[in-house]
């Protein structure tokens, strides 16, 4: 059985708000088996938690945001990542403003201070969502796909005429791939956007320190990329982290082409929009389907030797 898993002990984190400017504390909780990923504003007593699901994605505009009733928790992606990354089934996030903290724009710092306090398995198996036909979805030319697999892989596209992107692409399969391979890729943006969200009032906090930010020709942050493909190793952190709005594990292998929040969250709802995409199964039965698996493999093989 694959248990389920929370952090060994609470966390504290501090940082600004990409969009506020403002200093935000994030404190992370161990967390009940079965209870998933739930935030609470700490600056609102009695607000409402709200499940890291789907359902709640209030905005999918520049970052993603989760909601319930008047309140609202923005720019969670990140965390969601790590918090995949890391292999965390239930935390309680809370944050004491409407923003998680941007940190260095990528999942990194989550993901350090994660590793650093370690997991606990809980007596629960962990359950997960196997998709058993393919299911997609296109808008314009961006699309997004997903077809069943024995495990979660993303394979991130995307194509943008700048002479420092261009076409790049990054395949992430979960167990194969190390999570640090895309936990250090950072947000980017480009100069104009960003002078035009200050001025509604919005990226008050962004800067060469949170994000790579790039005019016309090129990266302006002195120091360059961290990888010539951090865009589209980006791309695949921010859909990891906004696939666990899934609310369980997924085995599904998708495949995204100039996909963003909006896309992420469009192909989970028609996922869930027909029972029969998918089914739920707990570890014990998603090991066994895989060992019998490997015995018909050995089988098969082995008349072939005999015959
Ligand atoms: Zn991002």
């Amino acid at each position: 059985m694959i248990s389920q898993r929370t952090l060994k002990d609470s966390i504290t984190l501090t940082g600004v708000g990409l969009h506020s400017g403002k200093p935000v504390k994030l404190t992370l909780r161990p967390a009940r088996a079965d209870q998933g990923i739930v935030f609470v504003r700490s600056d609102l007593p009695g607000s409402l938690p709200i499940p890291a699901h789907y359902r709640h994605v209030t905005n999918t505009q520049l970052a993603t945001s989760i909601g319930r009733g008047q309140v609202s928790i923005s720019t969670i992606e990140h965390l969601m990542g790590a918090l995949q990354g890391a292999g965390v089934d239930n935390v309680i996030v809370e944050v004491d403003g409407p923003e998680i903290p941007i940190m260095d724009g990528s999942a990194e710092p989550f993901f350090r201070a994660i590793e650093a306090v370690g997991l606990v398995p809980q007596r629960k198996a962990r359950p997960y969502l196997a998709l058993r036909r393919k299911v997609e979805i296109k808008v314009a030319e961006k699309w997004a796909v997903a077809e069943p697999s024995s495990s979660l892989e993303i394979h991130g596209s995307i194509d943008w005429d700048h002479p420092s992107i261009g076409y790049q692409e990054f395949h992430y399969i979960e167990g194969h791939t190390d999570f640090s391979e895309i936990s250090r890729a950072r947000t980017f943006g480009f100069l104009r956007d960003v002078e035009a969200l200050k001025r509604m009032g919005l990226a008050r906090g962004g800067s060469l320190e949170n994000a790579v930010v790039l005019d016309d020709a090129q990266v302006l942050n002195p120091d360059g990329l961290r990888y010539s493909d951090e865009f589209a190793r980006h791309k695949v952190l921010d859909a990891l982290g906004d696939l666990k709005l899934a609310g369980l594990e997924i085995h599904a292998y998708f495949r995204l082409h100039r996909a963003g929040h909006d896309l992420h969250s469009q192909i989970l709802a028609a996922i869930f929009r027909d029972p029969d995409n998918y089914e739920i199964i707990d570890s014990s039965v998603f090991e066994e389907r895989r060992a019998s698996g490997i015995r018909a493999a050995l089988a098969s093989r082995l008349a072939a030797t005999v015959g």
